[in-house]
């Protein structure tokens, strides 16, 4: 029988940041049938990228397919709530807006909110749509509690998701693999060997000489895509002219109160700066763009906005924009940096990890020839990469900045058909086109639209035909019970000291 025919029996994940763990952490608990073994090799010599920590709302499914208890998660890695994301100076200097998690308003009589939203503001005096979201009035008070089911309660529409310390995560993840198996070998991989016949991976050699053969292998290496870019040859399809940023420097800083249940990311004159907070610390970083600012001055901007003193050096970081051509070849899967980037503007890096995760072990194989499983990954995950792409890409794309070069050119850059069929219809009447597996709803691209000063020309028709007077008294309704309940919530630093306060 051939490499490629024989059951999978050995899996072997290479590296041992958040993708390896994430997936050494699933894989222990969905691929280990007794039969099969998963190994993961890792070198803190190289050590891994640490800075992913803002995430989105799907984590939470994540961590409970895991089983992990939230209050050992939240006080293990130092994690806070996070409501959302604000994003300052992003349509124009001085703007700013919340895109909040959760649903806005409730959609009545069949017709979706935001239109029932548009039809009244042209009528004047409605409240901001930012204050029909339960999330965004929790965020803007500080506060925060836990979502409930009934859904009569304001509460109900209320999502969340974690900001936690990157190192803190995979330390945590790694206790649960090994402790469900998961065999971890330290060292540096100094070649890979392939089968001569069908172009498999076969085994790994570390620079001691030791081999660790497999026969299925998730390439968590980060950006040097150790087995699908350098040993495959997978290519990489960049997509740097539709976001320009390619640096990044990461730098903590001192916790500052109040704690925000909340990212805030700044738009800066060539990029933007993140500002994450967690219980013991603040994590800041500066993403922008080398052909529009020198090193040196994007780390001057970053240092002078920090609210607390940096706590350590600052820490530079270089990328492209882009995914590989394919993150399934031969039997190689790569998830993380290895498989591509988005920059971390919507926090969706871990959460592409997380659903490569799941759409893997979905169509895991039984032997490595595994054609139709391989080509469906590769559409679903290309589709995935190329939707969240494009919610990016709206961020830069609709602003009315002009005041530096790098504003200028991402206001005027052509951009994907598809984001611009999906602004064109919006700019019409509020109409949200949302392909199949998108990850963002409805909710999501209406904040975008918005908060960047996309403002349709009219509503959809079918918000005339219900009566305006009840309309307008269901909505006034709806924002003060969001007010009222955001103020009977505790501080968001409260709830995390009363319920998951950090420990070792
Ligand atoms: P890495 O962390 O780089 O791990 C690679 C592993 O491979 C390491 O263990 C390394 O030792 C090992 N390795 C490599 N080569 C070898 C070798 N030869 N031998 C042995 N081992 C090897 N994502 C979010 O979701 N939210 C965010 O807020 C966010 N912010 C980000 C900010 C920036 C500036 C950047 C660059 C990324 C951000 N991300 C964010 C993305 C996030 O950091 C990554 O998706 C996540 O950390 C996964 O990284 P990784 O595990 O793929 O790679």
């Amino acid at each position: 029988m051939s490499e490629a025919a024989a059951p999978i029996e050995s899996v072997v994940i290479v590296g041992g940041g958040t993708a390896g763990w994430m997936a050494a952490a699933a894989a222990s608990r969905y691929l280990n049938d007794g039969r099969r073994s998963i190994t993961l090799v890792e070198s803190d010599a190289i050590g891994t990228v640490g800075v992913g920590e803002a995430t989105i709302p799907p984590i939470l499914q994540f961590n409970g397919l895991l089983g992990i208890d939230e209050k050992e998660f939240v006080a293990k890695t130092g994690a806070t709530f996070k409501l959302g994301i604000e994003f300052v100076n992003w349509g124009g200097v001085g703007e700013r807006y919340l895109h909040p998690f959760g649903t806005i308003g409730r959609d009545f009589e069949g017709v979706a909110f935001h239109q029932h939203w548009l039809k009244h503001r042209r009528a004047g005096g409605m409240a901001d749509f930012e204050r029909f979201s339960m999330s965004a009035q929790a965020a803007a008070a500080h506060r925060f509690a836990a979502p409930v089911s009934d859904p009569r309660s304001p509460a109900s529409q209320l999502a969340y998701a974690y900001h936690f310390d990157a190192g803190l995560y995979a330390k945590f993840l790694r206790e649960r693999a090994e402790g469900q198996g998961v065999r971890r070998v330290e060292g540096r991989i100094a070649s890979v060997e392939r089968d001569g016949e069908s172009g498999h991976v076969t085994a790994l050699v570390l620079d001691d000489g030791r081999r660790v053969a497999g026969q299925f292998f998730i390439d968590c290496s980060g950006f040097r895509s150790l087995l699908l870019g350098e040993t495959l040859g997978v290519g990489y399809r960049d997509w740097s002219h539709w976001l320009p940023c390619d640096r990044a420097i990461a730098v903590p800083s001192q916790r500052t109160d109040p704690l925000l249940p909340y990212t805030r990311a700044t738009a800066r004159e060539a990029g933007w700066q993140w500002r994450i907070p967690l219980q013991h610390r603040t994590g800041n970083g500066h993403v922008y763009s080398s052909g529009f600012t020198t090193d040196d001055r994007a780390q001057e901007i970053l240092l002078a906005n920090l609210d607390g003193a940096p706590t350590a050096d600052p820490r530079r970081l270089s990328f492209k924009a882009g995914v590989r051509e394919k993150l399934w070849e031969k039997n190689v899967v790569a998830l993380g940096l290895s498989g591509g980037f988005l920059e971390p503007l919507e926090s969706t890096s871990i959460h592409l990890i997380q659903t490569g995760i799941s759409k893997l072990f979905w169509l895991f194989p039984d032997t490595a020839h595994a054609e139709v499983e391989r080509r469906e990954y590769n559409r679903l995950m290309s589709e995935q990469f190329d939707y969240i792409r494009d919610f990016i890409i709206l961020h830069y794309k609709a602003t009315t900045r002009a005041d530096t070069p790098f504003w200028q050119y991402v206001r005027d850059m052509p951009i994907p058909d598809t984001l611009a069929h999906k602004i064109e219809l919006f700019r019409e009447k509020g109409r949200i086109l949302r392909y199949d597996h998108d990850l963002f709803e409805v909710p999501s691209w209406v904040s975008v639209m918005f908060g960047q000063g996309i403002w349709p020309t009219g509503h959809d028709a079918v918000a005339d035909s219900l009566d305006e007077a009840l309309v307008a008294g269901t909505m006034e309704r709806m924002v003060a019970a969001y007010a009222d309940l955001a103020q009977r919530m505790p501080p968001h630093a409260d709830h995390v000291a009363r319920t998951a306060p950090m420990r070792g």
